[in-house]
Formats: structure tokens, sequence, C-alpha cells
């Protein structure tokens, strides 16, 4: 024998405390075409010409794609009017999220985010050897003073989703730009802006002008919510040049695949669609809010294209909730996993699909009270 310990490949020990994402869920055992309203997809789908675009770029499947993504980056820059050079795509936001800590940190510096933040974050902190640091939010909303209060010599990156999920609160712009002011100018200042397109208040701007002007901010962007694309994995992101340079260093060079790039572009393209899904939002977000409430059950303000139900403290009757909504064939979030017990999360979903889940809540809760 050679070795009497039990000797095998052993991971990090960091990467052992990460609690594995777990996703929303797709499916209920026994419910056949089950509203999905667990993961902020959107109602509408996708464009219809991305779809085309999608079946087009079936012909090329043998071939890498290319994996500089020019034709997107310059799409995306013509769009917002950015430089493409500064432009950066990945599979999904979420890799670079990753990427970004991966980058930045250090093993031992320290990540910044606030208490009811997208669960990346931490995961990310700690994929790269970092050490997650929540800082308290106030009215489930990010909070600039908890958040530079918290910050320390080792903080080198720090993640806002704005709007965030899972509450759909949001910051003004003159916040961030006041956070950004506080923080070390070597703290890499990263902008989630997932929801941007849905945000319609006058005092919010998703980032692009910080990340125009200052060295530390990035902003990132996704093609998952209001382009109807998640199954493609698209996101990307805004930065200085020094930043898009790091993280081409450590990306895949084919991060990006070819189907992604061609439904991307002609997503980009189709602003009718884009305005279709948020008349469809600014109609039943508002309409859902209203009937949850009338129902009893509290409703975090949400500028995005889901809701934050809040059941009463003790955890019960939003597990009872969640299991008598999925009987029923809808699938919503529940949001223990982010300390929220009390609380499921619930995607605007399509007409037939809104009017159900509050007729089924309606029955849920007068079940209860009566
Ligand atoms: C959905 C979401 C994303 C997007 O993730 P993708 O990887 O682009 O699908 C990023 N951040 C937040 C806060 C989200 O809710």
């Amino acid at each position: 024998m050679r070795n009497t310990v039990h000797v095998r490949p052993r991971p990090r020990p960091e990467i052992m405390a990460i609690d594995v994402y777990v996703p929303g869920k797709s499916r209920v055992a026994g419910v056949a075409n089950a509203h999905k309203l667990s993961s902020n997809e959107s109602a509408l789908g996708p464009s219809p010409k991305a779809v085309e675009a999608f079946l087009r770029s079936a012909g090329e499947l043998s071939l890498y794609p290319d994996g500089s993504a020019v034709a997107l980056r310059e799409a995306i820059g013509h769009r917002f009017g950015l430089e493409t050079s500064r432009v950066i795509c990945g599979n999904g936001s979420d890799e670079l999220l990753a990427l970004l800590a991966h980058a930045f940190l250090q093993p031992g510096d320290e990540g910044l985010y606030s208490e009811y933040g997208f669960l990346e974050y931490p995961i990310s902190i700690r994929a790269a050897g970092g050490v997650p640091v929540a800082a308290n939010e106030i009215d489930r909303t990010a909070n600039v003073d908890a958040m530079l209060e918290r910050i320390s010599a080792r903080t080198k990156i720090v993640y806002l989703a704005n709007p965030n999920n899972p509450t759909g609160t949001y910051l003004p712009f003159s916040e961030l730009k006041r956070l950004q002011a506080g923080l070390p100018l070597d703290s890499l200042f990263v902008i989630d802006a997932a929801y941007a397109e849905y945000v319609a208040q006058n005092d919010y701007a998703a980032g692009i002008e910080l990340a125009s002007t200052c060295e530390n901010v990035v902003m990132t962007r996704t093609f998952s919510k209001i382009h109807g694309l998640a199954s493609l994995r698209l996101g990307w992101a805004y930065a200085p040049e020094p930043i898009i340079d790091a993280v081409n260093r450590i990306r895949g060079p084919f991060n990006i695949n070819g189907p992604a790039l061609a439904a991307g572009v002609a997503s980009l393209a189709d602003s009718a669609h884009i305005e279709r899904s948020l008349d469809h939002n600014r109609r039943w977000l508002p309409w859902l809010c209203e009937a949850i409430r009338d129902l009893g059950i509290g409703v975090t303000p949400s500028v995005t294209n889901f809701l934050l139900l809040d059941f009463d403290e003790s955890g019960t009757t939003a597990r009872k909730a969640d299991a008598f909504l999925s009987s029923r064939g809808f699938i919503l979030r529940a949001m223990s996993a982010y300390g929220l017990p009390n609380c499921l999360r619930m995607t605007v979903g399509d007409e037939g699909a809104n009017t159900s889940v509050v007729a089924a809540l309606t029955e849920f809760m007068s079940d209860r009270n009566g």
C-alpha cells in the first residue's frame, strides 16, 4: 500500500464553502404545461426575428463562432452609443460577473454586496478566493451608507444589482454616483443592470455614464430578461479598456456560440418587440401588485418584471402557498436561500398566467382565512 491516508484530488477549501446555486424550478410532477414564473424570463418570449436568425445559424454549426463577437459588439455599440472596444460579451452576464471576480480578487480580498443582493455575487467572490461581505439593506433596498461603512482596505470588488433581484427595488443614479465616489480607487464597482430596460423612473440610469467616465466601473447587461433569450446564455459588459483587456485574457476564446451571436444581433434590431414586452410589463406589473395586495399579501414595490411576495413571518404560509400554487401548475421561486423564507418571488407572466395565478392565490388565501 502506497499510503495510509486516503489521498484524492481535493478542490480548494473555499470552493467547498460555496452553496450551489439552485435555479428556479422548471416543472412540477404531475402537472403538464405549468406556468413557469420562477426565473424572471420574458412573458412574451424572444423577437421572432431573433428566432429566425437562430434557425438560420443552424447551417453553420460545424464552424467556430467569431471569438471576438465583433458583429454583436458593434450592434450593441450602435444601439447604446458605446465604443465597441469597451464592450465585452459573456456566456450570460453570469459569466462576466464571475470572470470579474477572478480577474480582480486575490485570495483573502473582500467582495462587497448588499444583504438581499443577487446570490451569484457571493458565489463568484468565494470562487475567486475572496471573502464575501454583505451590507444591510433598508426597506429591502441597497443602502449606500451601509455599503460604504463595510468598505475596508481589502475591498477589491463591489457588486450592486440595480434594480436588484430578488427584491425588485432600485437606487436612483444620484446614489450610485455617491457610492462610486466613496469607493477606494482600486475597488472595482460592478453595476449589474440586468433589468435596466424595465425601469421607467426618471431618476434611474443603468450606469453607462459611470462606466464611461470612471476607471473602476463596469456595467453588465443581459439578453436573458427583456430580450427573452435566457436559454442562449448571452450577456455583455461596458467597461474601461484595461478591465476589458483583463477579462479577455481569462475568458474562453469562443465563449459565445454562433446561434447566440446571430440571435443577439437580430434582437437588438427589433425595437418594436422590446416595446411590446415593455408595454406588457407596464400593464401587468401594477395589476398584479394591486390584486395581490388586495388579498392581504405584502408586495415589495418593484420596477422590474417580477414581484416579491411577503407572507407571515414564520415562513409557514409562504411554504404552503408555494405547495398550493405548484399543485395548480404555477411555479414560483422560494426565497430561503436569500434569507427570506417568508417570501416567494413571482415573474410577470402572460395574461393567462397572471389572471389565473391571482385566482389561485385568492383561493389559497380564502381557504386559510375561511
Ligand atoms: C437574471 C439576472 C442576470 C442575468 O444573468 P444571465 O447570466 O445573463 O442570464 C444577472 N443579474 C441579475 C441580478 C439577474 O437577475
